[in-house]
């Protein structure tokens, strides 16, 4: 009777089981004496033990039939109990030689805890799946308003990198009738390089003859636009990682001929999609339009070129939605700080230009100084896009550079000496303010 509720107990126990140490733990609850669980399989997330077991199981043909038939074996002063999982063994259970009700229970024991295990392998994979289905979601929202490639490939790069162990990860595109690695700066092996043109005039993915290196062609309307390799840097791919990689296929071929189309039609809009500022196509204009007019009028025209502080690791932190989020709203809170006739524009990634017609230096600096305490004093609300960890809401800077239009330079000059002005910012501590100074 007593092995009866021996057995209640280790079903209780093993219920709430969620790592193979805790399995262990409640195979404890069938016998006072020393029980250990041994699991051979790599695959099951654990390192591997026992392993020597099954060495001396080979060594003796009968025993092993045995043994892989279900039954526990002796082995020199402990009793071992195979752990089969779909008639191939994956582990044991190991207890000192004791009486013969006790081995009962851990007959049955062992069979149960098969099951287990086969349970939180898929458990484990269910969440990683999970966890690659949001990164998806996530990417598939991020590139809904983005159509600048060197700002998705890295993307997709590092959610490769996440989700394919032991792999180094490139990224080809095909530019001018070329195969050219985009991601990551460099890649070192040749052979790669060499075999990418080969490779991708298959439409589908195949591998080196030594199974190490895979080349997954980008592939739209029947074209190869670029190339997905993998190296292995220790095992093959798993079923699993394959899938991956082959879903990140497709959307990045996706996503590629979306952003083509998508930069062909921008070249006739005037606004940036994600903060509704110019664009730097339309900046060009009207830079030139508000020099020749300055000109005319004979009045002061000033930019401020403004850059957000440490973005990278805002991205990095909580995720690029966040980052997303982030550049929308220093957009806004700048906006709030202009006059209607002041032109905003999105310069590039994180940086924006101001042109200030009809103002002078000093109140441009008024106006930079504002935008810098605007932008500094918001805490923005993050909760709904973070990603990554709990944080609810974050406070960013800007660095901001001034000019002032000289009317016997070029209209390109007035933004290139902003820049100048933003990198002096930058370098002297960031969120500050510094007026371009021809003599420094
Ligand atoms: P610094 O203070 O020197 O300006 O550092 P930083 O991290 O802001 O500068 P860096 O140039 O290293 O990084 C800019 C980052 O901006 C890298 C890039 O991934 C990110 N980025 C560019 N465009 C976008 C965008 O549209 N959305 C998001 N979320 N990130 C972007
Ligand atoms: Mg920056
Ligand atoms: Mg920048």
């Amino acid at each position: 009777m007593s092995e009866y509720f021996a057995l209640k107990k280790f079903f209780k126990a093993l219920n709430t089981c969620n790592t193979i140490e805790s399995v262990e733990n409640a195979l404890r609850t069938l016998s006072q004496k020393d029980v250990s669980l041994n699991i051979f399989d790599e695959s099951i997330g654990v390192e591997p033990s026992g392993t020597e077991y099954l060495n001396l199981l080979n060594s003796d043909l009968n025993m092993f039939d045995k043994f892989i038939q279900g039954e526990h074996v002796v082995i020199g002063d402990k009793n071992i109990f195979p752990i089969l999982l779909k008639g191939q063994l994956v582990g044991c259970i190991e207890i000192p030689v004791s009486d013969v009700d006790e081995l009962y229970n851990f007959e049955i024991a062992a069979q149960i805890v098969a099951l287990k295990i086969d349970n939180l392998r898929l458990t484990s994979t269910i969440s990683k799946n999970l966890e690659f289905h949001n990164a998806m979601k996530n990417i598939a929202k991020i590139i809904e308003s983005q159509y600048e490639l060197n700002y998705i490939i890295p993307l997709i790069g590092e959610i490769l990198d996440t989700f394919v162990e032991n792999h180094l990860i490139y990224i080809f595109l095909k530019q001018n009738g070329k195969m050219k690695l985009v991601w990551p700066a460099a890649c070192l092996d040749d052979k790669i390089t060499k075999n990418v043109p080969k490779y991708t005039k298959l439409k589908e993915f195949s591998f080196s003859k030594n199974k190490k290196t895979g080349y997954f062609p980008l592939v739209s309307e029947n074209n190869a636009i670029g190339c997905i390799v993998t190296k292995s840097t220790l095992d093959e791919l798993s079923t699993q990682e394959l899938y991956y990689i082959q879903q990140l296929v497709k959307q990045t071929a996706t996503t590629i001929t979306r952003a083509k189309v998508y930069g062909e039609i921008l070249k006739y809009a005037t606004l940036d999609a994600l903060t509704g500022f110019y664009n730097r196509r339309q900046l060009d204009e009207r830079v030139r339009q508000e020099v020749s007019q300055a000109k005319r009028k004979n009045t002061s025209l000033c930019a401020i070129m403004a850059d957000i502080d440490f973005f990278k690791r805002v991205n990095d932190t909580y995720g690029h939605a966040t980052g997303d989020l982030v550049l929308k709203t220093v957009a806004k809170i700048m906006r709030g700080q202009l006059r209607e006739y002041d032109i905003a524009a999105r310069y590039g990634g994180e940086e924006f230009v101001i042109l200030l017609p009809s103002t002078s230096v000093s109140e441009a600096e008024g106006v930079a100084e504002r935008l810098r305490d605007a932008v500094n004093s918001k805490a923005i609300d993050i909760e709904k896009v973070n990603t990554k960890n709990s944080t609810k809401k974050i406070r960013v800077s800007i660095s901001v550079g001034i000019s002032e239009y000289d009317y016997k330079s070029s209209p390109k000059t007035l933004v290139m000496q902003a820049d100048k002005a933003l990198y002096k910012a930058k370098e002297t501590g960031r969120n500050k303010v510094v007026l371009f100074d021809k003599d420094n």
